[in-house]
């Protein structure tokens, strides 16, 4: 089960709350300042382009760009939370409408405000979550109509086009762009498609005008490895990644899987960089939707990729070509390096592959294939020669034989259903994150 762990000295206004483990009821949203109307559309708009504030879906577009984009679009706009989270290591977006509706569902209606948007939705696979966001709009009428879309839990189904598509009643696959939703979303209207966590932090910066800088630099991650229990908490950027591998108690930590599977493999010196999108993405990783698995000490990374690659291949949605030859290609490569049996130019060719492939699919899955295939070699250039030279014990007797979500998933973790007492709403009645040195 994943642990949820509030940092120590985190600010007040942040998303996990003060009683993250616990469904939070519009009475005690209310008491905290939710809903209120101090902050109008226009200055929140501001507010946000100030703050910086990015997007925590993974790709990290600025949020007031995205909102600006869809209100200049003209016509009668519609606004979706996005709660499908595909990236098999991130639980975040489950935990949030799980313990959070009321804060997702204000952002919604913040972001509505802004957009000039007059319908909502609220999309997600989660039956846990769809019941628990189910309640608090009986709970609380929101201000303009909101409807819960499920869809199938799939990696690529909260892509922003696969979402409009399943909305207006389609399948949840990507399509191609342009258009892009901002231009022609659901029922061809403009349409703003957010993340849950992105809302979220709209929300508390409406609310909590001394924080704003605060909201825009904190982030939920979900993360795992090793024997270690899965841990979702909520850090400040700049923590050291080594940090946090020790925070959650793989503190020899030999690399890490980044991003969910889209930042690729990252070695053991990397992880002195600090966890900020762009210090992130000029050492050639990423943070996306901020699921990092680390590498235990004497674990293989060739089996880590193995399982990344064999994942995204198995989730392709086989509507590109270039996906599925490509996925297959590199889950191939990956595989025979597992085992032993890999001719010598695969390096080259993963590298090859990682300069080609991106950007040819109309998703990110072929994307994230790439980042996988090319950070191997360049982060373990001497274990991948070690690999052409014979078969890897360890990577052999791990190589997936299929259900390759099981190996990387995360289980979501438990929310209570107990109402909000004065117990849960104080923090030393959670457990606290060890020291997070490097905190600015
Ligand atoms: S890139 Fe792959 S997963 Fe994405 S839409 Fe094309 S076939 Fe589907």
């Amino acid at each position: 089960m994943t642990t949820i762990r509030i940092p120590a000295g985190r600010p007040p206004g942040s998303v996990l709350g003060a009683a993250p483990d616990t469904v939070e009821n519009a009475e005690a949203y209310l008491a905290t300042g939710g809903y209120a109307d101090a902050t109008g559309p226009d200055e929140l708009l501001r507010h946000l382009a100030a703050s910086g504030l990015r997007g925590r879906g993974g790709a990290g577009f600025p949020a007031a760009v995205k909102l600006r984009a869809v209100r200049e679009r003209g016509g009668v706009p519609v606004v979706v939370a996005n709660g499908e989270e595909g990236e098999p290591g991130s639980v975040k977006d489950r935990w949030l409408l799980r313990a959070r509706p009321h804060l997702v569902l204000d952002g919604l209606a913040r972001a509505a405000a802004v957009t000039g948007a007059v319908r909502g939705y609220v999309y997600l696979s989660d039956p846990v979550a769809a019941d628990r966001v189910r309640r608090a709009l009986a709970e609380r009428e929101p201000c303009l109509p909101v409807e819960i879309v499920e869809t199938a839990h799939t990696y690529v189904a909260g892509e922003e086009s696969a979402v409009v598509r399943r909305i207006d009643g389609g399948p949840a696959l990507p399509t191609a762009k342009p258009p892009r939703p901002f231009e022609r979303g659901v029922g061809g209207a403009p349409t703003l498609v957010s993340n849950v966590e992105t809302l979220a932090r709209i929300a508390l910066t409406a609310a909590r005008p001394g924080l704003r800088q605060a909201i825009a630099r904190s982030t939920l991650v979900t993360l795992s490895g090793g024997s270690a229990t899965p841990l979702l908490t909520e850090v400040p950027y700049g923590v050291p990644l080594r940090t946090l591998a020790a925070a959650l108690g793989v503190p020899d930590a030999a690399g890490a899987l980044m991003g969910g599977l889209f930042g690729g493999l990252v070695d053991a010196r990397a992880l002195d960089l600090p966890l900020e999108p762009g210090a992130l993405a000029s050492a050639g990783t990423a943070l996306g939707c901020g699921a990092i698995r680390f590498l235990a000490a004497g674990a293989c990374p060739v089996s880590t990729a193995a399982d990344a690659v064999g994942h995204l291949a198995a989730e392709s949605a086989r509507q590109c070509g270039v996906c599925v030859s490509g996925t297959a290609a590199v889950r191939d490569a990956v595989y025979a390096l597992a085992s032993g049996t890999a001719a010598p130019d695969t390096p080259a060719r993963l590298e090859r592959w990682s300069l080609g492939l991106p950007g040819r699919g109309a998703c990110g899955l072929l994307d994230a294939a790439a980042s996988v295939a090319g950070s191997l070699p360049r982060a373990f250039p001497e274990t991948v020669r070690s690999h052409l030279r014979g078969p890897c014990p360890s990577c052999a007797a791990a190589l997936p034989t299929g259900g390759h979500r099981g190996r990387l998933a995360v289980a979501v973790p438990e929310v209570a259903e107990a109402a909000v007492d004065d117990t849960a709403l104080d923090d030393k009645a959670v457990p606290r994150m060890p020291v997070l040195k490097g905190t600015p």
